[in-house]
């Protein structure tokens, strides 16, 4: 029998009359003779809740108890879920991430997954139950509960259906597909019938929230088709898949945006080898990733380095470089987390020049000013002040043609 796993978010069980919709919809997929597996998200609001309330308690809550705050708001849907189907004479359990046997490492916050037993829902799905697993949570090594990253059930559910062999693994949210950029921001972004997981990764990780970058990254290694839909609809979604022969190359295939980040500028550093290291190696220590670094040409025997990192570790970030300015003898050092990442994403970039420059020039035309730009073979990003980021995406996507009729 064909495994079908189904992942519903936050807007998809933000209620009771909800989660009984999605009763209905995991009903009929078992009617239909499937064996279902569904993963839950908590409900919309509660996780950003539960991180306002663990902040009353104390400025930085320890790491463990955090993550055993955050999977309350899964275990609740999940029990829920599993009750409403009880509740219509369906045989359903639900289970938390340790007793679905995802393992990941202890790294709180942001675990990483790395292995699935799966047996028990196996065993629970051979004997005709519908399973209900809280998506998000893991557990260690050690048994203590672990959570994924925002967003993280998306991965819950790629892992679960790639530990299962589904065919398919459904993604139900509150939009009805993958857009050409996010329709809540560029009402006249185009739905995508089929999106490769190379440009997903790229969209994923420059803003689009749609999927969790690191469930299309396990989608990709085990090749597992993701069915992105709407949990209110019965319309098609999108697939995300392999690249395929007939796929449309549009040069630029999709608008991001983010201002998940923060720009860090250390003025005025002597211009010697070893000091990029110097500035850098501290934040890398911390964990921290950096993503783009813009240095400046030398005036005179000094010059500036500045980068982005995570808004969550801005203020880390800023503690580690004013300590390293004072050893390195930097001027100063200069924060600012007003800022937005815009990004054009498309495979076919890779055969075409140009695009760098009508973004510059679109940009320009609307007198928004580029303060950083990095670039890789699929995507061009530019950092701008945050209030401009929507007037931005939609600039680019009417420039770059992808605006609906
Ligand atoms: P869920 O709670 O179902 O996981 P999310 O809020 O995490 O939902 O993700 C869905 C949201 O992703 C949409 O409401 C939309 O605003 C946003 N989004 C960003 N970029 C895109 C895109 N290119 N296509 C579709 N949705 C996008
Ligand atoms: N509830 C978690 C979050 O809000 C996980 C998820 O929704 O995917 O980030
Ligand atoms: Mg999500």
């Amino acid at each position: 029998m064909g495994v079908i796993v189904q992942k519903y978010g936050g807007t998809s069980v933000a209620d009771i009359d909800r989660i009984k919709n999605v009763a209905r919809r995991v009903a009929k997929a078992h009617d239909e003779g499937n064996a279902v597996v569904v993963i839950l998200s908590a409900m919309s609001g509660v996780t950003d809740n539960l991180i306002r309330m663990a902040h009353q308690v104390t400025e930085d809550p320890a790491r463990r108890e955090l993550d055993v705050l955050l999977a309350t708001g899964e275990q609740t849907t999940a029990a829920l879920l599993a009750m409403t189907l009880i509740s219509m004479n369906y045989r359903a359990e639900s289970l938390l991430g340790h007793q679905a046997e995802v393992l990941t490492d202890c790294d709180y916050g942001r675990a990483r997954i790395l292995d699935i037993g799966a047996d028990r829902i196996r065993r629970l799905v051979d004997a005709g139950n519908i399973v209900v697993v809280a998506g998000f949570q893991g557990c260690d090594l050690n048994g203590n509960i672990t959570t994924l990253g925002r967003g993280g059930s998306d991965t819950s559910a790629v892992a679960i259906a790639t530990a299962l062999k589904a065919d398919v693994c459904e993604i139900y949210t509150d939009v009805d597909g993958i857009y050409t950029a996010d329709p809540n921001i560029c009402p006249k972004a185009r739905k995508m019938k089929k999106v490769s997981f190379e440009e997903m990764l790229e969209m994923a990780s420059l803003g689009a929230k749609v999927l969790q970058i690191r469930s299309v990254e396990f989608a990709k290694k085990y090749n597992v088709p993701i069915h992105v839909r709407s949990s209110f609809t019965e319309e098609e979604g999108t697939m995300v898949v392999n690249e395929e022969a007939d796929m449309e190359r549009l040069v630029v295939s999709g608008v991001t945006s983010s201002k998940n980040e923060a720009r860090i500028a250390v003025k005025g550093v002597p211009d010697q080898p070893g000091i990029a290291a110097k500035i850098l190696t501290p934040i890398a220590e911390a964990g921290i990733n950096v993503d783009m670094i813009v240095q400046s040409s030398p005036t005179g025997d000094t010059n500036d380095l500045a980068f982005t990192v995570p808004k969550t570790d801005y203020k880390r970030a800023m503690e580690i470089e004013r300590n390293v300015a004072r050893d390195i003898g930097a001027q100063d050092v200069r924060g600012d987390d007003s800022i937005a990442k815009v990004s054009v994403v498309g495979v076919g970039m890779k055969s075409h020049s140009g695009v760098a420059a009508k973004m510059f020039s679109t940009l320009a035309a609307e007198g928004i000013n580029i303060r950083m730009i990095s670039t890789s073979e699929i995507r061009i990003s530019c950092i701008i002040t945050d209030k401009y980021a929507e007037l931005a995406v939609r600039a680019l996507h009417s420039a770059f043609g992808l605006n609906s009729e």
